[in-house]
């Protein structure tokens, strides 16, 4: 992740750090760099350019004009201001509800929402210690619901059997009355994901989320979409109270530019990074490791 950005990135930074005094000239010639990579790497024209505007800001300022080594001093503020539009610090997900705490699960089809749910599912067993029953209310697919079944299996998690001919709500409603009854602690609902955002989709997933009032909607959407990821992300967020965002397939995404672009555009934090196909390929997203990974 994060190649081509970080390659230039860091010529930049390594120029400059080489640099005794900080002058107009090549300050903007710096953020021209700076902007230049970030187009490139797919990061959604509105970020870049207040990404570039707050840098440009920042190194105006006395801290970079007064340091002794204002090329370092413009690194560090172009190290932070990565760190910030990603969010800060990493954010944890929330299952301190009273048990069972209801993740609900959003996403386009092929996002990679199913491998998702049975990665963290093994997670909060295995890290937490909590029991964990998933289902799919993805009733147009009934293949879904099998990967899901098997998946379960693989992790070693409950899986609460859904059908076809039912309702996604009834689903939902039946998989949190399920945990209920058998306390246990965490429950993980898949959903249906459609090829485009359609309208159809948005309402069937509110009605979900109303019925089950989730603690946690993760909204999993592919990195390698670059912009269509981030316009993906817009269009649930507008419709669904998200608390959070998983990218996945982060191992495959050259670019990254889903990673920078979906905390400033949406407002909401992303949690997870898948970064592979098998059950333990998910990280939590740390956006200070990451702005430490593409600086170098
Ligand atoms: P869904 O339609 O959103 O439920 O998507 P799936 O969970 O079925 O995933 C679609 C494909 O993406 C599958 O082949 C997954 O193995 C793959 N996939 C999911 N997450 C990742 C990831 O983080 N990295 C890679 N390389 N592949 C992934």
């Amino acid at each position: 992740m994060f190649d081509n950005l970080s390659q230039r990135l860091q010529a930049t930074v390594k120029r400059l750090r080489g640099q005794g005094r900080l002058t107009e000239e090549n300050m903007r010639e710096t953020l021209r760099e700076v902007r230049m990579a970030l187009l490139e790497a797919d990061v959604a024209v509105p970020v870049v350019k207040a990404f570039v505007d707050r840098i440009r800001e920042r190194a105006l300022g006395q801290e970079v004009l007064t340091s002794l080594t204002p090329g370092q001093a413009l690194v560090k503020i172009v190290h932070d201001e990565l760190v910030a539009l990603m969010g800060g610090a990493n954010d944890a997900l929330d299952l301190a509800a009273r048990p069972p705490a209801v993740v609900l699960f959003a996403g386009l089809q092929g996002s990679g929402k199913t491998t998702t749910v049975a990665k963290l599912a093994r997670r909060i067993r295995e890290r937490e210690g909590k029991s964990v029953l998933v289902t799919s209310a993805d009733v147009y697919r009934p293949a879904a619901i099998e990967q899901l079944r098997k998946l379960a299996h693989a992790v070693g998690v409950e899986f609460h059997e859904s059908r076809a001919d039912q309702r996604p709500v009834d689903i939902a409603r039946g998989a949190v009355e399920a945990a209920r009854k058998r306390l246990l602690d965490v429950v993980l609902i898949d959903t249906a994901g459609r090829l485009h955002v359609d309208q159809a989709m948005m309402e069937e997933i509110k009605a979900v989320h109303a019925a089950i009032q989730p603690v946690e909607t993760l909204f999993v959407v592919d990195s390698m979409a670059g912009q269509d990821a981030v316009n993906a992300a817009e269009a649930f967020n507008a419709a669904l109270p998200l608390t959070g965002v998983v990218l996945t397939k982060a191992d495959g995404d050259a670019r990254g530019g889903a990673a920078l672009s979906v905390r400033h555009v949406t407002g909401k934090p992303i949690k997870f990074l898948g970064v592979g196909e098998a059950p333990d390929a998910l990280e939590p997203f740390h956006p200070e490791r990451i702005a430490s990974r593409i600086l170098g």
